[in-house]
This record gives structure tokens, C-alpha cells and sequence, in this order.
């Protein structure tokens, strides 16, 4: 099967683990596995640890989740030593903070970077995974782990004419590492989600001209980020043990705001002071206003038109605030953006939006963009537009399992695992994060924690059982794919075209596919999984020789 690959089978390095991904979920792994005693591999694409932060470094590139849920919370040290400036940390920070993880827990020495995964293909006779990069090394690992991230392979637009373009083109998911100077130049952005929502007010303060070229607009609430001051900073560090307590015990995995309380369970006037409220407050507090905004479409509609005269109350031209008011599905269907000066920026002379929906894009011509109506003449075009999400990374190279399977045609018509964690017919095969767990629902920090710690138990069941193999029964891969869909029906999020459906790319199955019942339901689904002594895989022991 991998007999015309370049290294022989005795060069070849045979590992216990290889890991691949070092964004947080697979720094995390790589620390594990190693405190387990097993010798280990990461293979990492970019030339640092991570990952999604380590690529994207687009202007006003934030995370849109406060740091005390986006970072570990797996080492005290950590914890106490490292301080955020910020609620919602930049870009550059987060990274920092990677990075200063790595250096503390000493993982880049483990780590091979500006090394992609090209192949990976189990070995039924060896029991292990034969694995090559693209710079012709092969590995030999026991397990392999597959740390690729939800959100890992940008798309460019199905527009004609890009390689055309002459001016400056960027992609906001592979940003130059040096600064980019916008000034006096004519700048175009195609794709209005949470990235073109966050670069937008950045650029606004540079370029000369901004034109947003908007398809689907997306409803966005203000962040109303804050700096930490130290004694708050102090109170965090002396709490963060409730605070991650909370966070593990919650749908979101994060402490975010949630309520029980039902839509219509209060009068309008009420409803009404309580929206004004999580306005005030920023952040996700709309979204968890009421606790059925993603069940009930009445609710949802209503919550959809507050964020509407929102933006009504804030962009002066009207014809600019109609355009870009969000219509036709529901509120947080989409993924809920949060902003620093989004719609104000389009208060300025110099910002324009053109609504693609009226006046669709045409082509990109040498010299800028044609639209239906007209030719917009830019210096330099972004593209915001997007990933092949949750599949996008694990189908981009080759990975067979038993027998030859391959995992594209496993997945032709849409992702399946058992857990989103592991696999029929792939043994020894983990994903962290994967397509059929909760990750574009949840914090990630905290579902990588939860992950790498179920594979771990997992591995160390199998050391202490003498089990060589393990992969996912059929029938368990099949219940829990029918609990993701059944949780899927129940709820709006299927009804807008979205990467969380697949509806960005082209041929791509669409569908649900992800679990929606909750970051708490979740991992304790893996833990029931777990105690039930894993009655939904398969193991096997060696075998001995004849
Ligand atoms: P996205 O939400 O998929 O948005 C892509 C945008 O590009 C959409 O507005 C889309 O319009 C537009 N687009 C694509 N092809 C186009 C075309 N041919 N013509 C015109 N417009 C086109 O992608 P994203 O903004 O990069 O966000 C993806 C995910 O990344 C988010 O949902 C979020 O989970 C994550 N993210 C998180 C943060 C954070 O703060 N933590 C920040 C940024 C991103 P249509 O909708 O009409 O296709």
C-alpha cells in the first residue's frame, strides 16, 4: 500500500503517537501523552504552535469568547503566571499566550513544523498508522491524532477572475506576517461573518476608501470589550477553580450568560427591558437571553427584530442600515458576531456596502471588481470568505483506514463517528474536536481539555487491558449519529446557509452534523461512554505469533 513511498521501512520512525495539529487541542495532547510515558510526534503545517491564531492575523482578529474560558485550565502554574490584558483578548495576544504555554511545558521539542500531513493509512498487518509528510519523512505510530481543528481550511470564493486581480490581494485566514499599511488606498472586502465583521472597523481607520461587498448580511452584537484592571485580574486567578468549574458544568463549556426562562414566559415590556439589558451588557448576553431563541421561531423573529432596530438606531443613512439588516432566517443560525464599531463604521463617508444581493459580483477584473452595475476600482481586495468547516482539514489528505476505507468515501455523504472522537474501520484513530462533537457550539479550550483527557483514559484502559486496537462499533457510530440528528431537528440552526450545514461549499453533503444538545450533555455522554467499559468500541489484543 505504501511501498513506492520514499523511505524505506527501516528509516522509517516508529512512534507511539503521532499528533497532528498544534493549535490548543494538540499542544495539550502532545503534553498528555508525553506525562503518559508514550513517545510522541506532533506534525505541525505552520512554523509555531497555534494553530487557528498562528494563521490568522487579520486586522481586529479577536476572539470573540473572554479569555477566562479561552485558555487552559488544566495547569494551575499556567493560570497564576499568565495575566490577559483584556476580556476578549486580540489576536497577538492569544498567540503570545500559545506560545508561552509551549515554552513552559517545552513542547515545541516535540514538534515538527512547516511539515504538512500528506497520508496517513493504517496498516492492517503492523496495527499501526503509516504516516508521510510533505517532506518525503515517514511515521509509525500506534495511535494518531488528528488535532486539524473545525475551522482549519480556508475557502476562497467561486468568483471568476481572482488570480486576475493585480492589486494587493490578502486572505484574512493567511495573513502576511509583517503589518499591512492601508493608507490612502482603495480597499475592497468581500464576506461579511464574523472575520469581515471584525476587520471592517480596523481597515475603516486606514484605507482611503472601504467598499464591503456583502451577500448574506449577518447579525452582529457589540462586544463592549473592557481592559482588566489588576484587581479584577487578581480576582480571577483566586477564583478560577469555580470559574472552570462552572464553565466544564454548562452548555456552552464557557460562562457565558443562560437562562431558563422561555421567551413568552415574561410580558413584551419585560422582554423588551431584558434585551436592552444584554445590549448594554455586550458580549453573547442576547443570545442567552431567553432560553428558546434557537427552538422557538416566534421568539426568534422577535429577537431578530430587536437586532434589526438596532441597527437602524445606529447607521444614520437609511437605505445602508435596510441593507444591512439580517432577513429570511433565524437570529444565531448563523454564527452570532460580536463587533467593536461594525455598523458605525458605515457612518463614514469613505465606507461604503454594496449589497450583492441586489447587485451581484460579476467577476474580478485586473484592476478591481465588476459587480452587475458597475466596476468598483481598488488597490487591494481581502477575501473574509470563509472555511470548509468541521470536514474541511481531515478530507484534504489522504487518510485509509482498515481495508483500504477510505475516510472521503466514508464521509461522502456527510461526516460520522461515534462521539466525533473515534471511528468504524479506522482503529486506533482519534479526532479532538471532530465534525460529530459540539466544537462550532462550544468554547474549544474547554471541549480539547475534554477530549484529550476521554483519549488518554482511553489509551490507558488499553495499556492496562493489553488491547492493541480499538475503533467504534458500527452500531455505536450509528446510535450516536441518530442522536445528533434527532437534537438536530429541534433546533433553528439548519435554517441558514452556513458552514455549520455545509452550505458554503460547493458539492459538499449538507446537513446537521454536528451535535447541538450541549457542551455538558456531551461530555457526559463521553463519560457514560467511558463507564460503561467502552461497550461502543471494539478492541483487540495482540495476537500471538503462530
Ligand atoms: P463565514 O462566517 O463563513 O463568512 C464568510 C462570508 O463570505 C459570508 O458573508 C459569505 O456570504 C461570504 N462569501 C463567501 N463567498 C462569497 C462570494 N462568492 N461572494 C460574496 N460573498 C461571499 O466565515 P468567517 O467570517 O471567516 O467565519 C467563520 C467562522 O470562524 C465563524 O463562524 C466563527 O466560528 C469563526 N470565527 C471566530 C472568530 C472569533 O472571534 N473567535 C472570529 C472570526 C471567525 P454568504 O453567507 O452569502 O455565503
Amino acid at each position: 500500500m505504501y511501498g513506492n513511498t520514499p523511505s524505506s521501512r527501516e528509516t522509517r520512525k516508529r512512534l507511539d503517537a503521532v499528533v497532528v495539529g498544534a493549535g490548543f487541542g494538540g499542544m495539550y495532547m502532545v503534553h498528555k501523552l508525553r506525562e503518559m510515558g508514550l513517545s510522541i510526534l506532533g506534525i505541525e503545517a505552520g512554523s509555531d504552535v497555534g494553530g487557528v491564531w498562528y494563521w490568522n492575523r487579520y486586522p481586529g482578529a479577536r476572539c470573540d469568547l473572554m479569555c477566562i474560558d479561552y485558555s487552559y485550565s488544566f495547569n494551575e502554574d499556567i493560570q497564576q503566571e499568565w495575566t490577559w490584558s483584556e476580556q476578549f483578548a486580540a489576536q497577538p495576544e492569544i498567540l503570545e499566550y500559545a506560545k508561552f504555554v509551549a515554552t513552559k511545558l517545552k513542547l515545541r521539542e516535540h514538534f515538527l513544523f512547516d511539515t504538512r500531513v500528506v497520508r496517513a493509512n493504517w496498516d492492517d498487518d503492523q496495527n499501526v498508522w503509516i504516516i508521510e509528510t510533505d517532506r518525503s519523512e515517514i511515521f509509525e505510530a500506534t495511535y494518531c491524532i488528528m488535532a486539524t481543528g473545525p475551522l482549519s481550511k480556508p475557502k476562497d470564493p467561486e468568483i471568476p477572475g481572482l488570480d486576475e486581480f493585480e492589486g494587493e490581494l490578502y486572505r484574512a485566514a493567511k495573513w502576511p506576517h509583517t503589518p499591512v499599511d492601508f493608507a490612502g488606498k482603495r480597499v475592497g472586502l468581500i464576506g461579511t461573518g464574523s472575520t469581515g465583521i471584525q476587520i471592517v472597523p480596523v481597515v475603516a481607520k486606514q484605507a482611503k476608501e472601504l467598499c464591503v461587498f456583502q451577500r448574506t448580511p449577518s447579525y452582529s452584537m457589540p462586544m463592549r470589550n473592557d481592559k482588566l484592571d489588576a484587581d479584577y485580574v487578581a480576582e480571577i486567578k483566586r477564583n478560577y477553580e469555580g470559574l472552570r468549574a462552572a464553565a466544564r458544568n454548562s452548555a456552552l463549556g464557557g460562562v457565558r450568560p443562560s437562562t431558563t426562562r422561555p421567551y413568552f414566559s415574561l410580558p413584551p415590556g419585560q422582554r423588551r427591558a431584558v434585551l436592552e439589558d444584554c445590549w448594554k451588557q455586550g458580549g453573547h448576553a442576547v443570545l442567552g437571553a431567553f432560553s428558546d431563541i434557537l427552538t422557538n421561531p416566534e421568539a426568534n423573529e422577535q429577537v431578530a427584530e430587536f437586532a434589526r432596530e438596532k441597527i437602524s438606531e445606529i447607521v444614520k443613512d437609511p437605505e445602508t442600515a435596510e441593507a444591512l439588516k439580517p432577513r429570511g432566517y433565524p437570529i444565531f443560525a448563523r454564527r452570532p458576531c460580536l463587533d467593536s464599531g461594525y455598523y458605525e463604521a458605515f457612518n463614514e463617508p469613505h465606507v461604503r456596502l454594496v449589497d450583492c444581493l441586489k447587485e451581484p459580483i460579476d467577476r474580478i477584473t485586473e484592476t478591481g471588481l465588476q459587480t452587475r452595475d458597475q466596476h468598483y476600482d481598488l488597490d487591494a481586495l481581502i477575501l473574509a470568505t470563509g472555511y470548509d468547516g468541521l470536514t474541511g482539514a481531515l478530507l484534504s489528505f489522504e487518510i485509509t483506514g482498515r481495508n483500504g476505507r477510505k475516510l472521503s468515501d466514508k464521509w461522502k455523504d456527510g461526516a460520522r463517528s461515534y462521539l466525533g472522537l473515534v471511528m468504524a474501520d479506522f482503529p486506533n484513530l482519534f479526532m479532538i474536536c471532530g465534525p460529530n462533537g459540539p466544537a462550532a457550539l462550544s468554547n474549544i479550550v474547554t471541549l480539547d481539555e475534554q477530549n484529550v483527557n476521554w483519549i488518554c483514559d482511553l489509551i490507558t484502559h488499553m495499556q492496562d487491558h493489553e488491547l492493541v486496537t480499538m475503533e467504534a462499533t458500527q452500531s455505536a457510530e450509528d446510535a450516536w449519529m441518530e442522536t445528533v440528528f434527532e437534537l438536530a431537528g429541534r433546533t433553528l440552526l439548519a435554517k441558514a446557509n452556513t458552514w455549520y450545514v455545509g452550505a458554503n461549499v460547493e458539492g459538499k453533503s449538507r446537513g446537521l452534523f454536528m451535535y447541538t444538545g450541549g457542551y455538558l450533555n456531551y461530555s457526559n455522554a463521553c463519560e457514560a461512554a467511558a463507564r460503561s467499559g467502552y461497550s461502543g468500541l471494539s478492541f483487540a489484543k495482540q495476537t500471538e505469533p503462530a
